[in-house]
């Protein structure tokens, strides 16, 4: 089967940049798992179900029509769903938290299995997500976890969203993120935890620059 690296870590570690990035240099395909979290979490939103309905949020996650549109590799893909562009609607905080709400519900996980599966493809795949390494890529070739602490990463959300024109308080960034990890790391399915034999990388202090090496060094480049 084609090479797998696996890149897993909580929200704001730097995984986004740096796994576009070593999927172009290693002229990898890309999986973005959050983004199928998300796109599942709009789905529901736009046809009203709610986000305590567990069995509907399944049968969304079930159905999604969901398509990647196909971009050099590296590159993020455009996310299509129900045939209309949603890649920018599908990064706002909203969509992130309730995909974090989504994404406990065990039926639903089940559901995005498979769809992420197929993302394996030659040359090979950079799967970026919290259960790469641990459930759906288990047997992937090399398994790298990111961490950074929770102030960084809310500073550097902080940064990017500044980019995007967008004023955020860096305090109401940080209590986000702790509560996406506190979800994260304690629903009972597919936990955020490094996989026994992952590479943890602490980014604190680091530039994405230094991350990319450090990650390219142990796939051996
Ligand atoms: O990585 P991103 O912030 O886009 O992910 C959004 C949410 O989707 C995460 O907070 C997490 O709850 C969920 N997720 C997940 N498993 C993955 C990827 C994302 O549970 N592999």
């Amino acid at each position: 089967a084609p090479p797998i690296i696996c890149l897993d870590g909580p929200s704001g570690a730097g995984k986004g940049t740096v796994s576009q990035l070593l999927a172009r240099r290693m002229g990898y395909r890309l999986l973005d798992s959050g983004a199928l979290y998300r796109v599942t979490a709009l789905s529901a939103m736009r046809h009203g179900v709610s986000l305590d309905d567990a069995e509907e949020l399944a049968k969304t996650a079930r159905n999604l029509a969901v398509a990647f549109e196909a971009t050099p590799p590296g590159e993020p893909a455009r996310v299509i769903l129900d045939g209309s562009d949603v890649t920018a609607e599908i990064r706002t905080e909203k969509c992130g938290d309730n995909a974090s709400r989504v994404a406990v519900i065990p039926a639903v996980r089940t559901a995005l299995l498979q769809l992420q599966r197929d993302f394996r493809q030659a040359p090979g795949l950079v799967a970026d997500g919290r259960d790469m390494g641990t459930v759906v890529f288990p047997d992937a070739q090399l398994k790298v976890f990111l961490t950074a602490s929770a102030e960084e990463r809310a500073e550097r959300r902080h940064r990017q969203l500044l980019d995007a024109g967008i004023d955020v308080k860096i305090s109401d960034l940080l209590k986000e993120i702790k509560a996406r990890d506190e979800r994260d790391m304690n629903r009972e399915t597919a936990p955020l935890k490094p996989a026994d034999d992952a590479h943890v990388v602490d980014t604190t202090g680091l530039g994405i620059e230094e991350v990319l090496d450090r990650v390219l060094a142990l796939a051996g480049r």
